[in-house]
């Protein structure tokens, strides 16, 4: 009596376990890895353990200051794969262990004008995971269980499959916006979203331009591996005119060139969240009922008949640069320096 026993050796104490998160205290600020508690799913929210996050071109932006509705600090990263940990009350549509996706939209309100018009990427108040609440560069994260994307058929692994969750459907609503009668189609900048996209146009009987930096011969060979029928340099016109171009570059000079090389009534879509200035140009570019459109963010329909189509398209060969998560630093700036091809993606270490 008044002696404790001792814990069996063979069964210590469970140490608590944390998540370790990849933070932005600020704009311009570099990411600083935290371990904080295991982060608890609200009502109708689930926590996941993250497999896999890619790294976008936005990830930049919020760095740069470039994006006034983030929230500080926030943990980045909103093309996730992860596992279904736990439940938060009220879940009931996914099951612990079950694979799931992430993506840039992680909420909207549900009764603006926008939403109620099947135009919820609009939102009045939306929520943007990795922005305006914590993303995947972490073991763990929270996220809005109804607007969390079945990944179940997908034919891909966690790494692989993460770049889809942004870089593929902002492709695909991209592709959706240039219209179902572009059978001609130029793509300026080919970096993750454009790999992606660019083989689901070629498999849907479309010709694609790939439109590269002047002289980026390996990424204008990695646009002809992967089917598209003409490579140049973003100055140089394409072979023929284009029914509608996706500018995937952020660099405001593209719009009027790609207003050039479309024909009559073509359209030019813009598919990036933030772009340079587009310089003056003369209105004959855009006469001829020429047009030119933004693509913001993607609904959760976009994300459904995305997936869906992959199902009954030849498997996607998504071209990856693996880290480890403390390394997300650095796959950041290999991003901004252009030196790989496709995308970036973190894996945290296996527990
Ligand atoms: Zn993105
Ligand atoms: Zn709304």
């Amino acid at each position: 009596m008044g002696i404790k026993p001792k814990p069996a050796m063979n069964s210590p104490a469970p140490a608590e376990e944390k998540s370790l998160a990849m933070v932005l205290r600020g704009a311009r600020e570099t990411l600083r890895a935290e371990q904080r508690p295991l982060p608890e799913p609200g009502a109708g929210e689930v926590r996941l353990r993250v497999r896999a996050c890619a790294v976008c071109r936005t990830d930049l932006h919020l760095q740069d200051g470039d994006l006034p509705m983030a929230r500080w600090p926030v943990v980045p990263g909103h093309e996730v794969v992860g596992t279904v940990d736990a439940l938060g009350a009220g879940v009931t549509d996914w099951h612990v262990g079950q694979r799931v996706g992430v993506p840039w939209l992680g909420g909207s309100c549900g009764h603006c004008r926008y939403c109620l018009a099947g135009q919820e990427n609009l939102c009045d108040a939306p929520e943007f995971t990795g922005c305006t609440r914590d993303g995947g560069f972490a073991t763990h994260l929270v996220a809005r269980a109804d607007f969390c994307v079945p990944l179940d058929h997908l034919a891909l692994d966690d790494a692989s499959a993460a770049p889809l969750l942004c870089a593929g459907l902002i492709g695909w609503r991209s592709l959706r916006m240039a219209g179902a009668d572009a059978r001609v189609l130029g793509l300026y900048g080919f970096g993750a979203a454009a790999h992606l996209i660019a083989q689901v146009a070629v498999a849907q009987g479309r010709r694609v331009h790939a439109f590269t930096r002047a002289g980026d011969t390996a990424t204008q060979q990695h646009a002809r591996e992967l089917g598209c029928a003409w490579v140049g340099d973003s100055v140089q016109a394409p072979p023929e005119p284009l029914d509608a171009a996706i500018l995937f570059a952020p660099v405001g000079a593209l719009v009027p060139l790609a207003l050039k090389a479309v024909r009559k009534g073509g359209r030019v879509v813009c598919g990036g969240i933030h772009m340079s200035d587009i310089p003056a140009f003369p209105y004959a570019l855009l006469w001829q009922e020429r047009q030119l459109l933004s693509v913001a963010n993607l609904t959760r329909a976009d994300a459904r008949e995305f997936f869906d189509a992959l199902r009954t398209l030849p498997p996607l060969r998504v071209h990856t640069r693996r880290y480890p998560l403390q390394a997300a630093g650095q796959a950041m700036d290999d991003l901004r320096a252009g030196r790989f091809q496709g995308a970036a993606v973190l894996v945290p270490d296996a527990p």
